[in-house]
């Protein structure tokens, strides 16, 4: 358990807090403990404890270094991308904490596209958050030795252990029995995932490159749960996944779970057509804007110079596309049958909406893990996604 006797002491030196304090649990996950720290002068922070075991289950053990991991790529992307991560007030090793601003003002992404809120200026944001923390941190905006330091301190054994079996091995071969799905789609999952030999195959190079393609830094669990969000600002937390690898992960998780929320809001009487068109515009715009940022800054933002031509530049950005769509497949399917389902799907009443909104997320999603290395085009996936959407609507 946390040492509040130690805490305290910290709170009062180094955020000149006064007790007595009121400690509220506030975490809602499976790994860590958070609190909300209110002092007596009604002054705030928020404590993330990174014990050595998961949450409320000491027996399944977790390394702490999480902990360390998360303090140590929010001051980095602090640095890039100044104003869209939490606040980190301090760190303690020593006592597992990472201590940072209270953001309880914003609201959590996925709560609020479960509401059906349209936020203006999200497609712009991610953009940016995406550019400025996945190709800055890549060998072509830093010097070597600078990448490999801190390629080297996101060495992150526990946390890549679980996303390596979660996203790429559970879902496809259910070694554990954790997949679920309507029985109604039992034999879609058989014969377009657990018996499809070319999903095997494309999955298997995703883990490959997953688990060795040291390209940025990544967040490494960017789902609309991990963003906090008001009408003017984004900020992105919950990095403890982090480590380096293919920048096209988090593309591919950010543009995968919006994807998930926009199958769900076809089939919900309450979401308006004005939402919907506006989710749709916002996946294409995220890639599509990150593509921009690409092509206007990377003459002035790279120093590698063997990449300093067209023909670098053209098949760099090319290999991103190919893996945001290989691991926007991954993650919908994982979120979809695999174990860590998302709430919106999770929360569907309805049976006949449930399986029919599962079935087009497989069938989306083998089709983006079957042929990522040929996709180029974010429009042709929503219009495949929408013809998806009417041919099952219409039985
Ligand atoms: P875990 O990885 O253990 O789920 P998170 O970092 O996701 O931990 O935090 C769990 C929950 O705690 C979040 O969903 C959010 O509701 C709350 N929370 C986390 N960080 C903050 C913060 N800086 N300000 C306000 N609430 C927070
Ligand atoms: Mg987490």
């Amino acid at each position: 358990m946390i040492d509040k006797n130690k805490i305290n002491t910290k709170l009062i030196n180094i955020l000149n807090m006064k007790e007595p304090f009121n400690y509220t649990e506030i975490g809602d996950g499976n790994v860590n403990y958070v609190y909300r720290v209110k002092d007596v002068g009604g002054k705030t922070c928020i404590i993330k404890y990174g014990a050595d075991h998961i949450r409320n289950n000491e027996k399944r053990k977790l390394s702490s270094d999480r902990n360390r991991i998360e303090h140590y790529i929010l001051t980095k992307q602090r640095a890039l991308i100044n104003g869209m991560v939490p606040e980190i007030y301090f760190y303690d090793e020593t006592l597992k904490i990472l201590v940072m601003e209270d953001l309880g003002e914003y609201k959590i992404l996925w709560n609020e596209l479960e509401k059906y809120k349209i936020f203006t200026f999200f497609d712009e944001q991610m953009a940016l958050f995406l550019y400025n923390t996945l190709f800055k941190t890549t060998d072509l905006c830093m010097k070597s030795d600078e990448k490999k330091r801190v390629a080297g301190k996101l060495i992150n054994v526990d946390m890549c252990e679980i996303s390596e079996r979660l996203v790429f091995t559970e879902p496809i071969f259910n070694k554990e029995g954790l997949n679920s799905f309507a029985e109604k789609n039992a034999g879609l999952v058989k014969n377009k995932i657990y018996t499809n030999e070319k999903v095997i195959l494309s999955t298997a190079k995703l883990k490959e490159h997953f688990k060795n393609y040291s390209q940025s830094m990544l967040h490494g669990d960017l789902h609309t749960g991990s963003i906090f969000i008001n009408e003017y600002e984004i900020k992105v937390f919950d990095p403890e996944f982090s480590f380096y690898g293919p920048m096209g992960y988090d593309i591919g998780n950010i543009l995968g779970n919006l994807i998930i929320s926009y199958v769900v809001s076809a089939f919900s009487e309450k979401s308006e057509l004005s939402y919907r068109k506006w989710l749709n515009t916002t996946i294409r715009n995220i890639l599509i804007k990150f593509m921009d940022l690409y092509n206007k800054n990377y003459d002035e933002d790279v120093i590698e110079v063997t990449a300093k031509n067209e023909a670098f530049k053209k098949y760099y950005l090319d290999n991103i596309i190919k893996d945001s769509f290989g691991y926007m497949g991954t993650e919908i399917l994982r979120r979809t049958i695999g174990m860590a389902k998302v709430p919106q799907l999770k929360n569907i009443n309805d049976n006949k909406n449930k399986s029919s909104i599962e079935k087009i997320l497989i069938e989306i999603s083998v089709y983006l893990i079957e042929n990522f290395e040929q996709l180029r085009d974010i429009g042709h996936i929503m219009e495949k996604l929408d013809e998806e959407i009417v041919n099952v609507k219409n039985g």
